[in-house]
């Protein structure tokens, strides 16, 4: 691992550096990281703040969507001056003024069967910030086969659930598909655009899959693999669920 960092690292990352936990070979796992973000939204935006602050080598950012007026109530990346303008452009140049250090990939694309395989290849953990099923699910089988860690979140109203699956590397732990086997119904399960949320829950949300992430690559603490954990923010209760892994699931049971 590379402890070779500059003056300016040093002190860029002095309170990381202090941790007993991460101290200078964790920094250097940071450094050394790549992942990727799906969705530069409510979750996505925290994630790719503090990410960035954090000196996370190579941060990825996919998402199709030009910003709107409705975005900004949660979507803490960007800026009014930046309605009408690509994303992913408006979140790197968020990154970058926090810290010039971390290359940043931007991919405004619209994540299909085709090219996500190819995509997810280049990072070694993935981050669903995405707001709808189908490409969560894609997404999920995808990071199975291809062997990567995924960090999913998702919030609606005033609630919030996370959850790491690596089935490829903690053989207890379940996928997605474990939890979800098929995505409801459609208009089963109202989206935020149709049935709101509070701007500051999805900031805790991606805080804590940030947190997540970091976790992973540092390798330190306790993994949510195989947990599911849920936030309740009106009556301000945690709770975290054990999920098991299903030896029947059509994505995860061969491995
Ligand atoms: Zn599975």
């Amino acid at each position: 691992m590379d402890l070779n960092f500059s003056e300016d690292e040093i002190q860029r990352y002095a309170r990381h550096i202090l941790l007993r936990e991460i101290g200078g070979s964790g920094q250097a796992r940071i450094k050394a990281a790549r992942v990727l973000i799906v969705g530069a939204g409510g979750l996505g935006s925290p994630l790719a703040l503090y990410l960035a602050a954090a000196g996370v080598g190579v941060i990825g950012l996919v998402d199709a969507d030009v910003l709107e007026l409705s975005n900004l109530q949660r979507q803490i990346a960007h800026s009014t001056e930046a309605v009408g303008t690509p994303k992913v452009a408006s979140a790197a140049a968020a990154m970058r003024r926090i810290n010039p250090l971390v290359e940043i990939h931007t991919h405004d694309m619209r994540l299909d069967a085709a090219n996500v395989s190819a995509l997810i290849a280049d990072y070694d953990i993935i981050c669903d910030g995405t707001d709808n099923f189908p490409t969560r699910f894609m997404l999920a089988d995808a990071c199975v086969a291809g062997r990567r860690t995924l960090i999913s979140a998702a919030v609606l109203r005033f609630e919030g659930q996370l959850s790491t699956f690596k089935p490829h590397a903690d053989p207890a732990g379940p996928c997605y598909r474990c939890l979800y086997p098929e995505p409801p119904p459609e208009g089963l399960v109202p989206s935020c655009s149709e049935a709101g949320v509070l701007g500051a829950v999805t900031g805790v949300m991606g805080t804590l899959q940030a947190t997540e992430v970091l976790k992973e690559i540092t390798v330190i603490g306790a993994s949510l693999s195989g947990w599911l954990l849920l936030w309740d923010a009106l009556g301000a209760e945690f709770r975290k669920i054990r999920l098991r892994k299903d030896p029947a699931c059509p994505v995860c049971g061969s491995l």
